[in-house]
């Protein structure tokens, strides 16, 4: 469960920028490798949007074995010393490829 602010309204979507704000870590974890991953919400938001993490949970795919079925994702407030300890994948480049497409007439 993403961890919100006491006074946050109910209903209202916590969304990556919010978590952001909040200094959260994004976690998204694929539970038949057993491995986790870590992320900054923004980055996250740069690559899918400004969404909740449920949503991100429901578009995120396992990059060892592309399963969909087993993987969670989470936001948390890392403690200090989880926060020197994780180590994130950090986003490094988004690459829009150029695909050409024939038709004939
Ligand atoms: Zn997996």
């Amino acid at each position: 469960m993403p961890e919100q602010p006491e006074k946050w309204p109910r209903g209202a979507p916590w969304t990556l920028t919010h978590a952001h704000d909040a200094g959260q870590v994004a976690s998204i974890r694929c539970a038949q490798c057993n491995v986790t991953r870590y992320y900054k919400p923004l980055e996250l938001r740069e690559v899918i949007g400004n969404i909740t993490i449920d949503e991100v949970r429901n578009k995120a795919r396992c990059q060892t074995c592309g399963s969909r079925e087993w993987v969670s994702a989470q936001l948390f407030h890392a403690t200090g010393e989880q926060a020197h300890a994780i180590r994130f994948r950090r986003l490094v480049e988004i690459r829009w490829e150029k695909r050409v497409i024939w038709r004939d007439e």
